[in-house]
């Protein structure tokens, strides 16, 4: 069994695909996809991804403000309690700095993640943190606002080790994309090769990043079997192995998700 720790259900080109959504998770079953997390990104989708985890038995989901989304609408830990209490969902996120698109936003970007890293402290949830070239600014608020009973994932991750390292010390988990699968990402396959095995995750970040071969097409998460085989055999480990490594890790980060 694995699970897609990590997509966006409801951003899908779906138009290749009769029978829609049915369809493109049916195909993710058949390779062996038991379990989906629909990842929020902002206020706007939220009663989409809850809709989504409702309807599917396989699907569960997180609700939160993307740091690239802060300017449609800031979520308070107030909000963010309240919406942590709808069903299905297993997680707040994802959030987290993105200083590599955005800038600008840089005051604002902090503030929101501050509120969810408080707001999952409170709620007893895990957080899903997105990171672009914020490498110190990431681990420190981690530090100074997370709740290391709880935790979190630091999702498709393409930092450091010295990073990766501290968030273990954090006791997040890694999650692992198809970019680690992409031709020029050496470092980041280094970086994969020394994550301890019970804390990886694997994920599409559908509909972004399909992993290679699909790289430049739409990715959906049956691509999910692509980047686990990938990082099983960069680990030397049988598929199976890492599948039901992977699979466990993710429900002792996301009990609510069982
Ligand atoms: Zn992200
Ligand atoms: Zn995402």
């Amino acid at each position: 069994m694995l699970v897609d720790s990590h997509c966006h259900l409801d951003r899908l080109k779906l138009d290749q695909f009769d029978g829609g959504l049915d369809a493109v998770l049916a195909l993710a079953r058949d390779r062996g996809v038991h379990k989906f997390l629909c990842v929020g990104i902002s206020l706007d989708n939220v009663e989409r991804v809850v809709e989504l985890a409702a309807a599917y038995s396989d699907v569960v989901c997180s609700v939160g403000v993307h740091p690239l989304d802060v300017e449609s609408g800031l979520a308070e830990v107030d909000t963010l309690l309240a919406l942590a209490r709808k069903p299905g969902v297993v997680a707040l996120g994802e959030t987290g700095l993105d200083f590599y698109y955005s800038t600008d936003t840089k005051e604002i970007q902090r503030r929101s993640f501050t509120a969810h890293l408080q707001a999952a402290g409170q709620a007893g949830l895990p957080v899903i943190v997105h990171s672009r070239d914020a490498r110190e600014e990431t681990i420190d608020l981690i530090r100074a606002h997370g709740n290391p009973e709880h935790a979190g994932v630091l999702h498709c991750f393409t930092e450091s080790w010295e990073m990766a390292r501290a968030a273990l010390d954090l006791n997040y988990y890694i999650s692992l994309s198809g970019i680690v699968t992409f031709k020029n990402a050496a470092a980041l396959r280094d970086v994969a090769r020394r994550i301890p095995l019970d804390r990886l995750l694997v994920e599409t970040d559908s509909p972004y990043l399909a992993p290679v071969p699909y790289r430049g097409k739409s990715n959906i998460p049956a691509y999910v079997r692509e980047v686990a085989e990938f990082v099983a055999d960069l680990r030397g480990l049988p598929f199976e192995r890492l599948a039901e490594a992977t699979t466990e890790n993710f429900f002792r980060l996301f009990p609510r998700a069982i």
